[in-house]
C-alpha cells in the first residue's frame, strides 16, 4: 500500500514510540513518510523498556494521572485528552497485544516485553508504504534549509520533505540512540533549550564498605521514603554508589532540584511503613532476654539485615530508649551526595521548551519542523506517564503537520492498516 506519487513527503527524524506513531498516523493520511534513524534497528529503547515489564501507561483517575505532569501538565492536557491512556490501550490492543492493568493499576501488554508490539507495529508501518532509513544521522541543515544527514561511512544525504518531524529522545541510556546530540543542533538555530537533566535516577550514598560488600544489588522491599515532606511507599535497591528504584525515582526531580541547591539531600526511610511509631515502640519495649540487638531487631521489629545495616549506618550507637529506636526505625536519614547521571537514568527532563513551540508543536522559528516525543520539556515519574506523553505529543505533531499541508484529520482510528487509510 504505497502512497501516491504526489503525495506529500514526510521526514521523521529518531524511530522511537514518538517518531513511529507519528508516522503511523502520517501513513494512514496517506502521506510518503521516512523515518530516519541513526541506529541499525529502530525502537531500542521501547525494547529496553519492556525488559522489566513495559508499562505502557496507567489505569487511574485522568485528573490523577495528568497531575503526574507537574507544571507541563496544563500544556501536555489537550494532548492527552486527545489521545488518552485508553487509547494507548485500544492501540496495542489494535495490534493484537492484549492489556492489563497490574495490582498498582499500571497498565502493561500481557507478553508484558516490547518485541512482539515492536514487531506488529512495525509490519504495520511496512503496510502503510513507510520508508525505513536506518543508520542515518541527522546532522541539521545546510545553507538552503535542506535536511541533511550521514550514512554509516560518513556519506552525506540531504532530504528536502514538505515537513519534518523530530522524535530524536533524550539522552539518557545514549547506547540505545538517543544522547541529546540534537541539542548543538537546535540551539545553532536560535533555539533556547532547557538544559538537559537525569530524571527518574538512582542517587550517589557514600556507603561504608560493610553495605558495599554485604548489601550491594539486595532490594528494600515495602519501604517509604519521604523527602520534603512527600512520602512515597514502594521499593529501593542498594547499589555500590547509592540507591535506585521506583521510590527513588517518584522522588527524583526534588531530590535532584535539592542537591542543584545546596550540594546534597537527607531521604527519610521508613523500614515498616505498615506499623505507627507507637505500635513499633511498644514491641521495642519488650524484654530482650539476652538476644543480640540484631536478633532482638530482627524478632520485635521485623527488620531484615539491610534495615538493620542501614539503622546502624545512620546511628553506630543504636538508641537504647524504645520509643527513639522506633522514632529511627521510622524514619532512618540517608545523605545523598548527588544524582546519578543523564546516562544512566530512565529519563530525560529539560529540551525544548513549549515556548518554543506553538499549539501544534512546531517550532515557533521553523515553521515546518515539529518536535514530538521525550526531547520536548517535560517530566515525569514512572508508571507509565514517560510513554503515554510520548505517544500523546508524537500523535498531536503528525496532526500538526496535517493541519499545516491542510489535509483534513480524520477520527483516529487504530485498527488495521487497510481499514483506515483516508486516501
Ligand atoms: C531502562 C528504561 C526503562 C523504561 N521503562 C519505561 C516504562 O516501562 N514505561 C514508560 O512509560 N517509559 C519507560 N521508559 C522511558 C521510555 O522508553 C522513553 O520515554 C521513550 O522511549 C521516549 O520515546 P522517544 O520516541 O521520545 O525517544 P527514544 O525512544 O529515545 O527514540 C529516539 C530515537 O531517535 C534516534 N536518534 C537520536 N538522535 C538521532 C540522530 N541525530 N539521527 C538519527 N536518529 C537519531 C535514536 O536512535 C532513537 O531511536 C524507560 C526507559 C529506560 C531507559
Amino acid at each position: 500500500m504505497s502512497p501516491a506519487p504526489s503525495s506529500p513527503s514526510i521526514a521523521v527524524i529518531g524511530g522511537g514510540p514518538a517518531g513511529l506513531i507519528a508516522a503511523e498516523i502520517l501513513g494512514r493520511a496517506g502521506l510518503a513518510v521516512t523515518v530516519y534513524d541513526r541506529m541499525p534497528s529502530l525502537g531500542r529503547k521501547l525494547l529496553m523498556a519492556g525488559r522489566g515489564g513495559l508499562n505502557l501507561t496507567h489505569s487511574e483517575e485522568f485528573e490523577r494521572f495528568l497531575a503526574c505532569y507537574g507544571e507541563a501538565a496544563p500544556i501536555l492536557r489537550p494532548m492527552i485528552e486527545d489521545f488518552r491512556p485508553e487509547d494507548l490501550r485500544a492501540w496495542c490492543e489494535g495490534l493484537g497485544q492484549e492489556t492489563f492493568v497490574g495490582s498498582s493499576g499500571r497498565v502493561f501488554p500481557k507478553a508484558f516485553k516490547a518485541s512482539p508490539l515492536l514487531r506488529a507495529w512495525l509490519s504495520r508501518l511496512e503496510e502503510l508504504g513507510t520508508r525505513f532509513a536506518l543508520r542515518q544521522s541527522w546532522q541539521g541543515w545546510d545553507a538552503e534549509g535542506n535536511l541533511v544527514l550521514t550514512g554509516p561511512m560518513g556519506e552525506p544525504l540531504t532530504a528536502k520533505p514538505d515537513a519534518t518531524i523530530l522524535a530524536l529522545g533524550g539522552a539518557s541510556w545514549p547506547r540505545l540512540g538517543s544522547d541529546g546530540g540534537w541539542t548543538a543542533l537546535l540551539e545553532s538555530r536560535g533555539i533556547a533549550l532547557s538544559p538537559l537533566r537525569s530524571a527518574n535516577m538512582g542517587f550517589l550514598v557514600p556507603w561504608s564498605e560493610v553495605i558495599r560488600s554485604r548489601f550491594e544489588g539486595k532490594p528494600l522491599k515495602r519501604i517509604a521514603l519521604t523527602f520534603e515532606g512527600e512520602t512515597v511507599r514502594g521499593e529501593a535497591v542498594v547499589t555500590g554508589d547509592g540507591i535506585e528504584g521506583g521510590a527513588v525515582y517518584a522522588l527524583s526531580s526534588r531530590l535532584r532540584e535539592a542537591i542543584a541547591r545546596q550540594g546534597s539531600a537527607t531521604l527519610r526511610i521508613d523500614l515498616r511503613p505498615d506499623l505507627s511509631t507507637e505500635n513499633l515502640a511498644q514491641r521495642l519495649a519488650a524484654p530482650r532476654k539476652g538476644q543480640s540487638a540484631s536478633t532482638f531487631l530482627r524478632k520485635a521489629a521485623g527488620l531484615n539485615p539491610l534495615g538493620i545495616a542501614l539503622l546502624r549506618e545512620a546511628s553506630p550507637a543504636l538508641p537504647s530508649e524504645a520509643q527513639r529506636l522506633a522514632a529511627l526505625i521510622k524514619a532512618v536519614p540517608l545523605a545523598l551526595s548527588g544524582a546519578k547521571s543523564l546516562g544512566r537514568a530512565i529519563s530525560t527532563a529539560g529540551g525544548v521548551p513549549f515556548a518554543e513551540v506553538d499549539a501544534h508543536l512546531m517550532l515557533r522559528r521553523m515553521p515546518g519542523v515539529f518536535v514530538a516525543g521525550e526531547m520536548l520539556d517535560w517530566e515525569a515519574p514512572t508508571g507509565g506517564y514517560l510513554l503515554q506523553a510520548t505517544f500523546a505529543t508524537g500523535v498531536a505533531a503528525a496532526k500538526g503537520v496535517l493541519a499545516r499541508l491542510g489535509i483534513p484529520i480524520a477520527a483516529l482510528t487504530l485498527g488495521p492498516a487497510s481499514a483506515t487509510r483516508q486516501s
